[in-house]
C-alpha cells in the first residue's frame, strides 16, 4: 500500500470517526490527521490501521481504536508544555500523538518485547521527546513526578493511589476502571483537596496488571 492510499485513510479516519464522534480539539485532530498509524501497527494489519477498531501487536495485547486515542488525548487538554506520563505503552501510537502535544512523555509498557520493539519505532520515526520504560507503570514512575497529566490506556480495578499522589494540583489523570464486563472511562482532576471526577463514556479495554491493578495474567 503506498503513502497516498494511507494519507487518504488517515484523513477519512478523522472526519468520519474523530469530527463524526463530536472530537473538538484542534491540536488532537491535527495531530491524528499526521502521524502515520500504520508504523506501529504489525504489517499483517496494515491495511486495516486506519479502521474503527482496535488491532492485534502481540502478547494478546491491542493497538486501541483511533476515537478512544482521540478522546482520551483530549481529556488530557494539552497546551504543549506538559510533562505526561502514559502507562501502556502497546505499539506506541498513542505515545507518538502525545510526544507532539505536549514538552516530554515518559511511557512504561510490562512487556519487554513490546517495550523494545516500540522504543525502536519511536526512534527511528523521530520521536525523540518520548522515553520507554519497561515495568509495572500501576506504581507510576515517583522518580519524574510530578506530571501534569497522566493516561492509562489499560483497565484498572480501581484509581490507583500512587498514580494520583504522582499528579499535580489541576493535572488530569485519564484511566479506565472496571472489570472485563463493564468499564467506564474517567477524566479525573486533581484539586487542592481531593479530586473531581467525570466519567466519559464506556469502553473495553485489557486489564493493568500489577501491584496496584490486576494480579493474574
Ligand atoms: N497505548 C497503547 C495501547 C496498548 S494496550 C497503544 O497506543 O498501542 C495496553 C498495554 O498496557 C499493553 O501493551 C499491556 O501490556 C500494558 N500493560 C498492562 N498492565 C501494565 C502495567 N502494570 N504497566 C505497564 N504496562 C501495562
Amino acid at each position: 500500500m503506498n503513502t497516498n492510499k494511507y494519507a487518504a485513510d488517515r484523513f477519512h479516519m478523522v472526519q468520519y470517526q474523530l469530527v463524526g464522534r463530536g472530537i473538538q480539539d484542534e491540536r488532537v485532530l491535527k495531530v491524528m490527521s499526521e502521524v502515520p498509524r500504520h508504523v506501529f501497527v504489525p504489517e499483517s494489519y496494515r491495511y486495516a490501521a486506519y479502521e474503527d477498531c482496535p488491532l492485534p501487536i502481540g502478547e494478546g495485547q491491542t493497538i486501541s481504536q483511533p476515537y478512544m486515542v482521540a478522546i482520551m488525548t483530549q481529556c488530557l487538554e494539552l497546551e504543549g508544555k506538559e510533562k505526561i506520563l502514559e502507562i501502556g505503552t502497546g505499539s506506541g501510537y498513542q505515545a507518538a500523538i502525545l510526544s507532539r502535544l505536549a514538552d516530554r512523555v515518559y511511557t512504561i509498557e510490562r512487556h519487554e518485547v513490546l517495550a523494545l520493539r516500540t522504543r525502536a519505532i519511536l526512534k527511528e520515526t523521530g520521536y525523540n521527546n518520548v522515553e520507554v520504560i519497561t515495568g509495572d507503570g500501576s506504581l507510576g514512575l515517583p522518580d519524574n513526578a510530578p506530571f501534569q497529566g497522566i493516561i492509562v490506556t489499560a483497565c484498572a480495578p480501581h484509581i490507583p493511589k500512587s498514580l494520583l499522589d504522582q499528579l499535580e494540583i489541576g493535572g488530569r489523570l485519564v484511566i479506565p476502571t472496571g472489570n472485563p464486563y463493564n468499564q467506564v472511562l474517567h477524566q479525573i482532576i486533581k484539586l487542592e483537596k481531593g479530586t473531581e471526577d467525570r466519567s466519559v463514556l464506556e469502553c473495553a479495554f485489557v486489564p493493568l496488571i500489577g501491584k496496584e491493578g490486576w494480579k493474574m495474567e
